[in-house]
């Protein structure tokens, strides 16, 4: 049933430079920690897996192991066929481990079939089928809020979705209208640190210019693209209601809402950072929307406080400097710790982690954040009670790109049993989710989009 040895992968000398480092990374980083791992644990008991979940997604699919005890374990990646196999050391073949093959759906992007089997004394074998070639990463995490020792494997396909692809490919004949030419920048509107080009890198993806320039002035307006960012997702739940809901649920429930809306405003098109319900490291969200070269970045929360009367909606951007209130700061540190929480891989290098303010010139986007978020926030006031009357910033790690102006938007208290039940109801998303729409309309009324500008990119 299990493959011989001879079926492995090379081993690293062999084989070239890129798949020399990973798979270097896999065998030795997974040997040592084996190797530490098992001189912890080996006079221990077996470690019991207590639950499995799989997390499938057009990004990547996750599979968590939670186990009583860290797991030495050991990846090894097979071809013809793509396979995976994930050796677990000293782990019992429990239940809620054979339960792992009845956990993978049809719909898995990426993994076909997973087979569950003990391969030999104190080794149980994990052997996934897959539907495609992949890029797995395997990392274990510390227990950390309501988690036990986690083994997780992520399975990224080796040809990454390009979500700027993605959103041309599902852009309507209407919007390569409303792509045509790009107006010269406006001197009304305050830089950001664009540098000017000649057309719209959507215009450039989509169709050559239209070959007549002097159309209606709506005509003439170029798309923007709206980056909605559904927070939290998959292994983090962002905040609980009373009742069980989970932020993650709602943000996204508001988030698509969004999106519709969007889309169907003669020059807007929204692109969600997921559309699914999995978990997101804040850094890959505000790639994405650089990706797409996001004119706006909003990020879609639901607060939680201890005392359930706390209520009200509020809207933060980044900060310069510290935080505005001590309330933003502990906020942003609970909204930061999402990586945490849902389980984001330390190998993999953040390029937004170690970015200090003084590095790059921030003010610019955090002028325009701030002139956003008053008028979301003016909107909000519309139909939500305000928890604070002003605009708030903190350090949120999920507002740091440097040339798109974002907001986090706490809708409202989910904490709170009366707002929990709004936020639940399909009407009120509605309502948030027109809110935040009449709220950038009135912000591109004041600051009208730039020409389209080429920015260099580079992480
Ligand atoms: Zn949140």
């Amino acid at each position: 049933m299990f493959e011989a040895a001879q079926n492995r992968k090379p081993r690293c000398p062999t084989v070239n430079a890129i798949t020399v480092h990973r798979y270097c990374r896999f065998t030795l980083i997974n040997v040592l920690m084996g190797a530490l791992m098992l001189g912890v644990y080996a006079a221990n008991a077996a470690t019991d897996v207590t639950s499995v979940r799989v997390w499938p997604a057009q990004d990547y699919t996750r599979v968590t192991i939670e186990a009583t005890a860290p797991i030495a374990h050991e990846l090894l990646l097979l071809k013809n066929p793509e396979r995976l196999v994930l050796d677990l050391q000293n782990v019992s073949l429990t239940p809620a481990l054979q339960e792992l093959a009845a956990k993978i759906g049809a719909n898995d992007p990426y993994v076909k079939a997973v087979r569950v089997g003990r391969f030999k004394p104190g080794v149980v074998r994990l052997v996934f089928d897959l539907k495609t070639e992949a890029k797995p990463e395997v990392f274990m995490l510390k227990p950390i809020a309501e988690y036990g020792n986690r083994l997780v494997l992520d399975v990224y396909p080796a040809q990454a979705v390009d979500p700027l692809l993605a959103l041309l490919e599902r852009s309507t004949p209407a919007t390569t209208q409303i792509a045509a030419p790009a107006p010269p920048p406006l001197p009304a509107s305050p830089p950001i640190d664009f540098k000017p080009v000649e057309s719209s890198i959507v215009n450039a993806n989509l169709e050559p210019p239209r070959k007549t320039p002097r159309a209606a002035k709506s005509d003439n307006q170029r798309l923007v693209i709206v980056a909605i960012d559904a927070g939290h997702g998959g292994e983090d739940p962002g905040a609980r209601g009373h009742s069980g809901s989970h932020e993650k649920d709602v943000t996204l429930a508001i988030a698509r809402k969004l999106k519709n809306m969007l889309d169907r405003e003669p020059n807007m098109r929204g692109v969600l950072t997921r559309d699914g319900d999995y978990f997101i490291p804040l850094h890959h969200r505000v790639e994405k929307a650089r990706k797409v070269y996001a004119d706006l970045f909003v990020s879609v929360h639901a607060d939680a406080f201890v005392k359930p009367h706390a209520r009200g909606s509020s809207v933060f951007a980044l900060s310069e400097r510290g935080a505005t209130s001590s309330a933003a700061k502990w906020l942003a540190k609970k909204e930061n710790d999402a990586d945490l929480i849902g389980g984001v891989n330390l190998d993999v290098r953040d390029p937004y982690l170690k970015m200090t303010l003084a590095d790059l010139s921030f003010t610019a986007q955090i002028n325009d954040s701030l002139k956003l978020a008053r008028a979301v926030l003016t909107e909000l006031g519309e139909i939500n009670t305000l928890h604070k009357s002003d605009v708030e910033q903190a350090g949120f790690a999920v507002l740091k790109a440097p040339d798109i102006p974002s907001i986090l938007v706490e809708t409202a208290f989910i904490s709170n049993p009366d707002e929990e039940r709004k936020l639940k109801s399909s009407a009120y998303q509605e309502q948030m989710a027109e809110a935040i729409v009449a709220g950038i309309r009135r912000y591109f009324a004041q600051n009208p989009p730039l020409a389209r500008a080429r920015v260099a990119r580079n992480p």
